[in-house]
């Protein structure tokens, strides 16, 4: 057993942490936190803190900590068969019946589950079957993907180019030259403050109508979004934004991708998130919530026009060359099957959408008229409160007040954990699906009293 001061040593000296300023954790100046358990909505920290974790991981651990049926199955899988690949038609019966429970539960339309380990990977494997299926179609030209500005989609070469993001982007040479970013719908940063959120959604299709008309739509193979707007700043979409989206994109002949890695199994208190808004996607995006993050598993879920075009392309061309080792793992699928049981047994999607829907209630009742609250949103188990410096003129604080961050500091002293989004002064709220309407005070009350302590 390690000391605490010792681990803390190791962690400094040895680990290169993700999303993390480099230098400043190496040197002592970023703060530590190392965490040793988890029950429920809670997780414990080395230094005893029981933290009320109000962002789910990263908006990931659905079913919540602790749940000892998704660690037996895990236990159980690793002892049976650890290990074996899915190329070439091979299988485990854990991989063969979560891609039945992945179908029985996704969308209309959809025919196939591909599984990968993470949202990045799910996207990356996307963008290929699309790239492959109009190479198929003899479309060698259709090739771009529009994302939105804000939007979140990994953050590897191809992904970190789809996320829409400036820090994403800076110092890596991305976005990669296929890809082309669209306006963010994202209401309260609409250009003009007299527009109704219809006539944003129409400005948004003007928009987007722009871009494929002077990139050719030729040229556009797919459009990609979030239902709701996630790591950009937790936002739900104008109304009839996703309707209207949807017919430009039917009329170009341009797929579109849902990518429901936060949203998939239940979030928005619906399945996902395109029965939600009524998306007909192509290709679903999901990872999160498939396993509740107890093990690494991605799945993108493929729709049946695209489906038929990449069986043809095989018939054409034979094996089709794309696969990771890792696809389809026994011992994540395992977690997934113990997971998605357990999101029906209790009820979660359900929770999501009652208790969600009463977390955005209090907020907004508690928060909406506070001089520097620009806005309360949220949709299911979302929520997001902005900070603004003034409410009528729409103006925003200068970034490097850090006022958001300071907001969230001032909530994980009071012991519950929110995020800091990372483009706007933006108070994230994605708590499990488990959240129960007291711990849902407990939220909102943190937040009143670090807002007022922030911002008075
Ligand atoms: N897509 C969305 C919508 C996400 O929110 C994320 C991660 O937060 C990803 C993709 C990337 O997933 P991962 O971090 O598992 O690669």
């Amino acid at each position: 057993m390690l000391s605490n001061d010792e681990l803390a040593r190791w962690d400094r000296d040895s680990f290169m942490h993700p999303s993390t300023h480099l230098a400043q954790f190496a040197r002592g100046e970023a703060p530590q936190r190392i965490i040793t358990g988890g029950e429920g909505c809670h997780i414990t920290d080395r230094d005893g803190n029981r933290l009320l974790d109000g962002f789910a991981g990263l908006y990931c651990v659905n079913v919540g900590y602790g749940r000892t049926q998704i660690a037996e199955a895990i236990a159980k899988q690793a002892h049976e068969l650890a290990y074996y690949h899915a190329y070439a038609g091979h299988g485990s019966e854990a991989s063969i019946t979560l891609a039945k429970m992945v179908m029985d539960r996704a969308p209309e339309g959809m025919a196939r589950a591909y599984f990968g380990l993470g949202g990045s990977d799910a996207n990356e494997t996307n963008i290929k079957l699309i790239w492959y299926y109009n190479n198929i179609l003899g479309r060698p030209e259709k090739k771009k993907i529009i994302s939105r500005w804000r939007g979140y989609h990994g953050s590897g070469l191809m992904t970190g180019s789809l996320t829409g993001l400036d820090l994403f982007h800076k110092k890596f040479d991305l976005p990669l030259a296929q890809v082309i970013h669209t306006e963010a719908p994202y209401y309260l940063r609409r250009p003009d403050a007299s527009m109704s959120e219809g006539e944003f959604t129409g400005y948004c299709v003007r928009q987007l109508e722009a871009l494929i008309e002077a990139e050719g739509p030729d040229t556009i193979a797919a459009f990609i979004g979030e239902p709701v707007l996630g790591t950009g700043g937790i936002v739900p979409p104008p109304a009839g934004y996703w309707q209207a989206i949807q017919g430009v994109l039917d009329a170009h002949d341009i797929l579109l991708v849902a990518d429901e890695v936060v949203t998939g199994f239940g979030r928005l208190g619906t399945m996902f998130g395109s029965d939600h808004y009524g998306m007909k996607p192509d290709l679903i995006t999901s990872a999160k919530g498939l396993t509740s993050a107890y093990a690494p598993l991605s799945a993108s879920i493929v729709g049946q026009r695209m489906w038929d075009v990449l069986a043809r392309g095989t018939d054409e061309n034979g094996v089709m060359g794309h696969g990771w080792t890792y696809s389809a793992h026994p011992i994540g699928a395992a977690a997934g099957i113990a997971n998605l049981k357990l999101i029906d047994e209790l009820g979660l999607v359900e929770n999501a959408g009652t208790v969600g829907a009463y977390l955005n209630r209090r907020m907004a009742e508690e928060l909406g008229d506070h001089p520097h609250v620009g806005e309360v949103r949220g949709e299911g188990m979302l929520c997001a409160v902005e900070l603004v410096a003034d409410r009528e003129a729409r103006r925003f604080f200068d970034p490097s007040e850090g006022k958001g961050a300071k907001v969230v500091a001032a909530m994980l002293k009071r012991g519950v954990i929110a995020r800091a989004m990372p483009q706007g002064d933006i108070i994230g709220l994605a708590p499990p699906l488990c959240l129960s309407e007291a711990e849902a005070d407990q939220i909102v009350e943190t937040t009143r009293e670090a807002v007022r302590e922030v911002l008075g």
